[in-house]
């Protein structure tokens, strides 16, 4: 199905390392009860594949946290939509995100989490292009370093295309990029 792009992370890839990140989470949060926050709308495979895979008793939220206005570079203004303070206070937060570039997203929203009184934040991150990075933030789970590529599939999409193909591909060269 995705033949026709250059795979960087197959499915078979994604799937062993999303396991792995499973059992990471299960052990470190054992005998806790997090809230797992999934930013909207690229990390949802990952949030959902990962969750299967932790085995772990959890409560599930989502945010929207958005900075590219059909483009592939970030503007560095970040409009957030999240949960109420009600349901954030004391909770060990583990916020699920697709990838981190400029680092501006999970910097921003780990600052708001904490200020809305979470017990803990820790960020996990599918993807990581630290090449890119402007803000003083590193995840604490990562699944994959990458260079300075923008990449699609598995959620993540160029203009709301691609979410769809179950591989991480590069973005092919005739969409503009
Ligand atoms: P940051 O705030 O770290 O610069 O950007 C994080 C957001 O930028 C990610 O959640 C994602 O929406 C978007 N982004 C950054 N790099 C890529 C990429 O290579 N592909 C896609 N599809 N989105 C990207």
């Amino acid at each position: 199905m995705t033949k026709q792009y250059e795979v960087l992370f197959s499915r078979e890839q994604l799937a062993a390392r999303v396991a792995e990140l499973g059992a990471e989470l299960r052990r470190d949060y054992a005998g806790k009860t997090p809230l797992v926050l999934g930013v909207l709308k690229g990390a949802v495979f990952f949030f959902a594949d990962l969750l299967r895979a932790a085995e772990l008793p959890c409560k599930i939220g989502f945010l929207t946290a958005s900075s590219y206005l059909h483009s592939t570079e970030s503007s560095g203004e970040v409009t957030v939509k999240m949960p109420n303070a009600d349901e954030i206070r004391g909770q060990d937060v583990i916020l699920v995100e697709d990838i981190l570039d400029t680092g501006n997203t999970l910097y921003k929203l780990t600052r708001l989490l904490r200020e809305q009184g979470a017990n803990s934040v820790k960020t996990i991150v599918l993807l990581d292009k630290p090449d890119r990075r402007t803000a003083d933030f590193s995840a604490d789970y990562v699944g994959f370093t990458i260079p300075d590529a923008f990449v699609v599939g598995y959620g993540l999409d160029f203009d709301e295309q691609y979410r769809y193909l179950p591989d991480v591909v590069v973005l092919p060269q005739d969409t503009g990029k």
